[in-house]
């Protein structure tokens, strides 16, 4: 006898259990609960559908009801929303969405997959707004779609700096909008760390964004056409697409008392069961532990709800599985620039205090002499005690992605630095150098562990100066044109050992280049003569990213 398994959504983590489930056990009667139209659609997709890049609608169905009952035998019940899990009674009571009938069903095993809905703030005016928008599935891409296409706005509002609304951002100026974005943050994209996110800023204003950083709406006038502004100030708009970040689905957890924990999130074991253990939940809706720290968090990415929809399809068939936490690794297109990220950022880290280390560097995408190269910043941090990774992120134009994909890996299969620098990857011209990104991330990071050299950090070497540190810039002098450590003294890398003299013995050293080489072979002279010297981390680049450059300018 096959047992009754109800999944709750039917999306990513809702899909992709029933179809493993299937594939495990042609006797189970599966039947799959999705309160919207559709299943198994491309919610990543939907902002490249209102930006035109996508062009075909049908494209954004991975799967329709239909096709997954003729292909997996799955009783698929769209426009049925789940009211309540009645775990006494063991069944679970749903609604149709347009007649407003109830039923029950009964279960031998739920798996919920209702992933997270927008979080919508409570400000004056929003409920009175009528082009306010928040994105999740096909039905608010066709409300924005139909509204750009027939309205004709001019001029969008994007509220919050995240994956959504910097991905939204893009494809409405794609479509020819002024696009302003607002978000209370110093920073946005958040998994980066401020530095790293100021090249994509940088690139989004390039574009013709409007970024508008520790800002926030008070109130929407004028049924959403006048945003008021915490600075004070008012902002006239069409459109306002509203993506200040995600909430867990929880109420049918909550109602059925299911323990909760992160910021409402659903609680569950290494098999992903909740806390009444034929009920397991996945996806957008859990509490994950951090991968590297343990630490509780939520990660509203695909990769999870994907890998632990069939985690669980497995756990229901006897097979013993354990989902032990996320990295949270990421990748977005803003325009021309590609930013990933994996494991900790640096905030995290100091938030949690453990020891890390931080190095940047700026190599090129592929080799400098064959056209087309350019450069990818990348952060990597580390414990400088034990080597082992704990995270890193990339942006550039081309090959980001890859090197934070490799550094996933490393970090799943618990390499430290040492070893991102014995990793053998593919070299040719047109791809990579033949120390690529990732073994050069390992080569600066193991110098450090070595004691061949010692770091400052951008956010330090003000500091450091004010305190009476001496800086040397060891780049040429056509360079230091375009911008210079303020105070700092220049003395080009090749000149370094012949005007020794001039350098004071008594004086901490800190030595600048343009992105961190010269700057450690500088270092290395140095220390060898008996000077206390640092690098400047990432160097002078690194360094004025985050400086107005008029400040920078001498
Ligand atoms: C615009 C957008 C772009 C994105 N881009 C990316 C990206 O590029 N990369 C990435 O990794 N992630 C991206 N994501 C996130 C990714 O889509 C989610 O992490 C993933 O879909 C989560 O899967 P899930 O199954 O937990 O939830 P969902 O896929 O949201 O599915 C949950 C489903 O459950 C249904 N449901 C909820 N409650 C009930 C109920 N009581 N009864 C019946 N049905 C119910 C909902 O209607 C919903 O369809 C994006 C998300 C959006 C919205």
């Amino acid at each position: 006898m096959g047992r009754k398994i109800v999944i709750i959504g039917g999306v990513a983590g809702g899909a992709s259990a029933a179809a493993r489930l299937r594939r495990w056990n042609e006797e189970d009667e599966i039947i799959l609960f999705e309160r919207g139209e559709h299943v198994s659609f491309a919610n990543c997709g939907l902002p490249y559908y209102i930006g035109g890049t996508i062009h075909a609608r049908e494209k954004l169905f991975l799967q329709t009801p239909q096709g997954i009952r003729d292909r997996f035998n799955i009783d698929v019940r769209v426009l049925k929303e789940v009211i309540q899990i009645d775990r006494e009674q063991k069944l679970v009571r749903f609604r149709d969405m347009i007649t407003g009938e109830t039923d029950e069903q009964p279960y031998d095993i739920v798996v919920l997959s209702p992933g997270a809905k927008p979080m919508i703030p409570d400000i004056p005016g929003l409920h009175e707004a009528v082009n306010v928008f928040t994105l999740r599935n096909i039905h608010d891409t066709d409300v924005i779609k139909a509204y750009v296409d027939e309205r004709h706005p001019q001029h969008v509002t994007v509220i919050g700096a995240g994956f959504i609304g910097l991905e939204m951002a893009e494809n409405l100026r794609e479509r020819g909008l002024a696009v302003t974005i607002i978000d209370m943050g110093q920073q946005l994209l958040n998994p980066l760390d401020p530095e790293m996110a100021k090249w994509v800023e940088q690139h989004m204003r390039l574009n013709g964004v409007e970024v508008r950083l520790e800002e926030g709406v008070t109130a929407f006038e004028e049924q959403g056409t006048q945003l008021r502004l915490t600075s004070g100030g008012v902002l006239q708009t069409d459109m306002v697409i509203l993506a200040i970040g995600v909430v867990p689905e929880n109420e049918l957890a909550k109602q059925s008392g299911l323990e909760l924990g992160f910021r409402g999130a659903i609680q569950v074991n290494a098999q992903l069961q909740t806390s009444d253990p034929a009920i397991y939940a996945v996806g957008d809706a859990i509490q994950v532990k951090d991968r590297n720290h343990g630490f509780a968090t939520m990660v509203s990415l695909a990769w999870g709800a994907n890998r632990q929809g069939r985690l669980v399809a497995d756990h229901i068939n006897g097979q013993a599985i354990s989902y032990d936490g996320a990295l949270g690794t990421s990748v977005i297109k803003t325009f021309a620039l590609t930013s990933a990220s994996t494991g900790n950022n640096e905030k995290t880290l100091q938030r949690l205090g453990v020891p890390y280390q931080a190095v940047h560097i700026h190599p090129g995408s592929h080799a400098g002499y064959y056209p087309g190269a350019s450069p990818i910043a990348m952060k990597l941090l580390f414990n400088p005690e034990n080597g082992m990774i704990y995270g890193a992120q990339a942006v550039g134009a081309d090959g980001a992605d890859k090197r934070i994909d490799v550094i996933a890996t490393a970090i799943r299969g618990h390499l430290n630095v040492r070893e991102l620098a014995d990793i053998e990857l593919a070299y040719a011209p047109p791809y990579s150098s033949a120390k690529d990104p990732v073994n050069m991330a390992g080569y600066v990071a193991s110098n450090i562990m070595d004691g061949l050299v010692q770091t400052i950090q951008w956010h330090e070497v003000d500091d450091f100066h004010r305190n009476g540190g001496l800086i040397i810039d060891v780049r040429d002098a056509v360079e230091l044109q375009a911008g210079a450590i303020p105070g700092s003294i220049h003395i080009p890398l090749a000149e370094i050992r012949e005007r020794m003299t001039e350098i004071p013995s008594d004086l901490e050293i800190a030595v600048s280049c343009q992105v961190g080489l010269r700057g450690y072979i500088a270092a290395r002279i140095l220390t060898q003569y008996g000077y206390r010297v640092r690098n400047v981390d990432g160097g002078y680049k690194t360094y004025s990213v985050m400086a107005e450059r008029d400040h920078l300018l001498k």
